[in-house]
């Protein structure tokens, strides 16, 4: 049979790889970018260019975004918004739940159908197996839709509320950035005493390992508001990101992030947490700082 007609608005790393994905399991895809001509390559690929934003919408039921983030989507959208009207809009542009629910709620005066979206792999994993997204919204337009959305990635839908996809997505990142800036912190320490990145990489791997096994006792503790300082107390884990701050200090690198952990720590033994466990931690971090 035909397959689904999708409109892609958005021709960033992201918008470029879904329309190829798209095209390769033949999807007809209209395309519309405000840089026009980063469209020229994926017209050539069989992708159609549509002259207007309003003509992009009138030509699917379906239209995908991939922006930058909401301005970006009001920016696009704002002066063509009447032909909204019986869409069915799928943002994948990353911004705060908050913002993501503003969205659905503006979709929605304007008549069309509205899901949210959370890409959680780089450009060259999409429409590869193993890839997901976190969607949410109206659970029968997702599954509506669904076939066609998991061309781009496997497809999570996580709930009614149009904030949660980014509820996922954000947590997530919070992860991934804080990892990852922690990998290359701990690189530039080691790099500034003459250790080669090669010969740290194994144990940051084996730590990486034991941070996740964890993972399952840190949720339960948290989980049950319990947090016991019998096996290591927060005044031993805010006496070690001392240490590891002084070492960023002493080695002449950046010491932001070491200074934020040690500051955290602080904090959580200074608010009476000293005795109790690393998990204890969660009392301070679920507010914000005074
Ligand atoms: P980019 O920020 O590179 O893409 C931006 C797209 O948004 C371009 O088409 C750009 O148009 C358009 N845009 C931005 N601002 C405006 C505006 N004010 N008016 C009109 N168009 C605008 O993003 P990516 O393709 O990398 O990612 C898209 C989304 O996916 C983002 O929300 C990102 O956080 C998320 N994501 C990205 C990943 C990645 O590895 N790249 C991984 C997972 C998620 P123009 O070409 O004219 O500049």
């Amino acid at each position: 049979g035909t397959k689904q007609g999708v409109t892609l608005i958005g021709l960033g790393p992201m918008g470029r790889a879904m329309v190829r994905a798209l095209l390769a399991a033949g999807h007809p895809v209209t395309v519309w970018n405000r840089t026009a001509s980063r469209a020229d390559d994926l017209v050539s690929e069989g992708a159609v260019q549509a002259g207007t934003v309003a003509d992009a919408l009138a030509a699917n039921e379906l239209v995908v975004l991939s922006l930058t983030d909401y301005a970006a989507m009001y920016a696009v959208l704002e002066p063509a918004a009447a032909a909204l009207d019986g869409r069915v809009v799928v943002n994948l542009s990353s911004d705060t739940p908050e913002r993501a629910r503003e969205g659905a709620a503006w979709a929605a005066r304007h008549g069309a159908r509205y899901l949210t979206g959370g890409v959680q792999v780089p450009a060259p994993l999409v429409g590869q197996p193993g890839s997901a997204t976190f969607y949410s919204g109206p659970e029968d337009v997702f599954e509506a839709h669904r076939a066609t959305l998991e061309v781009l990635t496997e497809a999570d839908h996580r709930g009614a509320d149009p904030g949660l996809s980014q509820v996922y997505y954000q947590a997530l990142m919070t992860v991934f950035w804080t990892t990852l800036t922690a990998h290359l912190q701990a690189q530039a320490l080691v790099g500034a005493h003459g250790v080669p990145a090669a010969e740290y990489l194994p144990y940051a791997a084996r730590a990486a390992e034991t941070a996740s096994s964890f993972l399952p006792a840190i949720a339960a503790d948290v989980a049950a508001g319990r947090h016991p300082g019998d096996e290591a107390t927060l005044a031993m884990c805010a006496a070690s990101t001392d240490h590891a701050l002084g070492a960023a200090r002493e080695a002449g690198v950046d010491a932001t992030v070491p200074a934020a952990l040690a500051a955290l720590f602080g904090r959580g033994v200074a608010a009476g947490h000293g005795a109790e466990s690393f998990t204890s931690l969660t009392e301070v971090l679920r507010k914000p700082a005074a």
